[in-house]
């Protein structure tokens, strides 16, 4: 499996950077996790929009769906009309994406895409690789990741203060990538909904996570002392997500620049 970062700025981009994005690929199978501002770009670097499987949106906050509008018009207006793209979210996503929306685009949306319902314990089959979704603790309805393809498992953590579900995502998986909005000294103001770095290291630690990534970090803050403070509670290499960077999983594990 080959996973590349297609974002990895929390809330809003640093210079050049975008939002949150994954795009993972496993044999034929693409996926593509999370699509903030700023990924649409980089997501077409890598790949042509009729290789894309699936798409998934673990909530619905702008930082991780806000390239689903580009995405819808790219698909609606692409020569080859490659519709009813399956697009995984909570419940109600697809509504409250439409409600911006001029009537004659949104009776394209539900054509476009070809949404699923994501929802606790949900459990899902893209092609090669299985993704079972679990409980964040959010402001709103989220779910951590965990995917799963031959000789590999990774989860992603969404968005979300520690609690049981993102903890439960990430047992024993090879990859964590783990949101890390701020450092470890803020944790008050990351108590409504979001991580510290050693909130970050501390949860990884406690999954038995093999390899800790990052993300989601503001871009206020220093990415070298998240990733310091974070490994001193993970207790191993910690590795900050940036755009471009590719992890392989599974037959031979390295990370390119
Ligand atoms: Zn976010
Ligand atoms: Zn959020």
């Amino acid at each position: 499996m080959r996973l590349t970062v297609l974002g990895a700025s929390g809330t809003y981009p640093r210079p050049g950077g975008a939002t949150n994005g994954f795009l993972v690929r496993e044999g034929a199978t693409t996926l593509v996790m999370e699509l903030g501002n700023g990924c649409l770009s980089n997501l077409l670097r890598e790949v042509d929009l009729e290789a894309v499987d699936a798409i998934v949106v673990t909530h619905m906050h702008v930082d991780h769906f806000g390239d689903l509008y580009p995405l819808f018009y790219a698909l609606r207006f692409h020569p080859h009309e490659p519709w009813g793209r399956r697009l995984l979210l909570p419940r109600g996503g697809l509504e409250l994406m439409g409600r911006i929306l001029g009537e004659d685009s949104r009776q394209y949306l539900p054509r476009v895409f070809a949404p699923e319902v994501l929802k606790e314990n949900g459990e899902y089959r893209v092609g090669e690789m299985s993704l079972r979704a679990y409980p964040t603790r959010h402001p709103v309805e989220g779910y951590a990741l965990r995917l799963e393809g031959e000789g590999w498992s990774m989860a992603y953590s969404s968005d979300s203060s520690p609690c049981p579900g993102v903890e439960e995502a990430a047992r024993g998986v090879d990859l964590f990538i783990c949101e890390a909005t701020l450092p470890a000294s803020y944790e008050k103001e990351a108590s409504h909904g979001h991580m510290t770095s050693r909130q970050a290291g501390e949860t990884a630690a406690r999954a038995g996570a093999k390899r800790l990534m990052l993300t989601h970090i503001w871009p206020t803050f220093d990415v070298v002392d998240i990733a310091r403070e974070a490994g001193e509670a993970y207790g191993g290499e910690v590795v900050p997500a940036r755009e471009g960077m590719t992890v392989s999983l599974g037959g031979g594990r390295h990370v390119q620049a």
